[in-house]
């Protein structure tokens, strides 16, 4: 899939509007290139600010440019002003290695990156995933994405999500990675692992491994306190 840079997200359904970073492909090639290129700076902000992958699909994609890379996922970043923007799981190797520029609304906007106030979207991703009656994949990715707010409404719906059967049989290793974002932090001290769903168990183990030993390949620390 190629997109414009910052085009209306359409690729998989999602419960929030999006706009689109880093989809690269043959026909637009390397947005941004010959530009000024990504500082040090903004390559740390960006590294730092992709750490939790979403919309983990079956299917892999190959860099439209190389035959060494292919990735699976999206990172979505929320910035404090409203703005959302979802990039595929690449977008890194397309700056390191490609010469990609990502926007500078995108560059800019992750420099105020930090701890997100409670706010429409977090308010919607909740009741999205509290409600049973609503989109199935909506209701897993918003298990990942709350885990943005550091807020007890956030943990609160989490620690109901982790008890319902049904969604934890499918997305429990989701919701137990955004559990242990709250442990890690010291923000939920007396939940426990033992007390949980096996798949929520497996994702509360899974994000606690020690840095640097991850399963999957591409995971990475678990959200920053
Ligand atoms: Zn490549």
């Amino acid at each position: 899939m190629e997109y414009l840079d910052l085009s209306p997200y359409d690729y998989l359904g999602f419960p929030l509007p999006m706009l689109t970073v880093g989809w690269l492909g043959r026909r637009h090639g390397v947005q941004g290139a010959g530009a000024t290129p990504v500082t040090g700076v903004e390559l740390r902000r960006l590294r730092t600010a992709s750490q939790r992958l979403g919309s983990i699909t079956l299917g892999w994609h190959d860099c439209a440019f190389c035959p060494d890379f292919s990735g699976n996922g999206e990172y979505r970043y929320y910035l404090p002003r409203g703005e959302i923007y979802a990039a595929p799981m690449m977008i890194v190797h397309y700056v390191e290695v490609h010469g990609y520029r990502p926007p500078r609304d995108l560059l800019d906007g992750l420099r105020l990156v930090g701890k997100l106030r409670w706010d429409w979207r977090a308010e919607h991703l909740r009741s999205v995933l509290l409600n049973q009656s609503a989109d199935f994949d909506f209701r897993c990715e918003a298990a990942v994405d709350l885990a943005n707010w550091k807020d007890p409404r956030a943990l609160e719906a989490l620690r109901r999500a982790a008890h319902d059967a049904e969604l934890a049989d499918v997305a429990g290793d989701q919701i137990g990675r955004s559990l242990a974002v709250f442990v890690n932090c010291g923000l939920a001290s007396d939940l426990r692992a033992d007390d949980m769903h096996d798949m929520v168990r497996y994702g509360m183990t899974e994000a606690s491994r020690p840095t640097g030993m991850p399963v999957h390949r591409h995971a990475g620390p678990e959200g920053g306190c």
